[in-house]
């Protein structure tokens, strides 16, 4: 393959999933209108959504999904090893994701709740990061595929990819979508990571926060907004918890 009469490498990719829904997965073999440009790019050594072969020379592992159980850890422990490049991809894999509203619980009442009388083994829920090193973090539930593909395109050429800095509000106002704030609707994009092409907001639906807080967001003004227009700490912190993106920064 070459781009500029430069012969190009095809990265020798796999992906692996832990504890998640696997939509992350589904994502990258979805978008039918490019799927052979993005087979043809990259070399699937390990990807049981796309492919039956099982190896295990990778130069980039896509890691999907948080990390709930024992024998978790050790399987991302080897893949780390193994690995040149290990991605996050995935809301999942980058905060923990909805994995990790179990943490707000007894693990032992959970368990005994899902499972009955056959209780599984499970831990805490921790984000692929919590682990081991992480070199590069996709998030969104699920990931945008075009996302991953502009990402991978820069992984092929050696150049540093930036995220977007701005808010979602940025990409709602350039989809001429009506701010649902104006509605009455709670909504976290004026805090959360654009990128994603605001999907939700042009749907009726308020952002939930699953790319994670845009660069630099301003916590204070977007709780005094909030206040302002009759949204509770209770509802705010429901939503900010959701994704567990937002750490330790709660509705006041
Ligand atoms: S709907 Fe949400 S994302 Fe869109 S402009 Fe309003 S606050 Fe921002
Ligand atoms: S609008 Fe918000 S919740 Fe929806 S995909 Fe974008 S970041 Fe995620």
């Amino acid at each position: 393959m070459k781009y500029l009469g430069i012969e190009l490498q095809k990265p020798k990719i796999a992906v692996f999933d832990f504890t998640s829904c696997e939509g992350c997965q589904l994502q990258l073999v979805n978008k039918e209108d490019t799927l052979a440009d993005f087979l043809n790019a990259v070399e699937v050594v390990n990807f049981r959504e796309a492919s039956s072969y099982r190896g295990d020379d990778y130069d980039i592992a896509f890691i999907e999904g948080s990390i709930s159980r024992n024998d978790e850890v050790k399987r991302l422990t080897k893949i780390r090893e193994k690995a040149k490049v290990l991605v996050a991809l995935g809301s999942c894999a980058c905060f923990g994701g909805v994995n990790k509203l179990k943490n707000e619980f007894d693990v032992k009442t959970i368990n005994r709740e899902i499972y009955g009388k056959d209780p599984k083994e499970t831990l805490w829920v921790k984000s692929v990061g919590e682990i081991v090193k992480v070199d590069l973090e996709i998030p969104g539930c699920p990931i945008s595929k075009t996302e991953v593909e502009t990402i991978v395109r820069h992984l092929i050429w050696g150049t540093p990819f930036t995220f977007p800095v701005y808010p979602v509000c940025v990409e709602c106002k350039q989809r001429f979508t009506t701010c649902l704030m104006e509605k009455g609707h709670l909504c976290l994009g004026p805090i959360t990571r654009g990128g994603c092409n605001a999907p939700c907001p042009a749907g009726g639906l308020g952002c939930w926060g699953c790319r994670g807080p845009a660069t630099d967001p301003n916590y204070e003004s977007f709780f005094a907004i909030c206040k302002e227009r009759g949204f509770s700490r209770a509802e705010i912190d429901e939503r900010m918890g959701f994704f567990s993106a937002f750490g330790e920064v709660h509705g006041k």
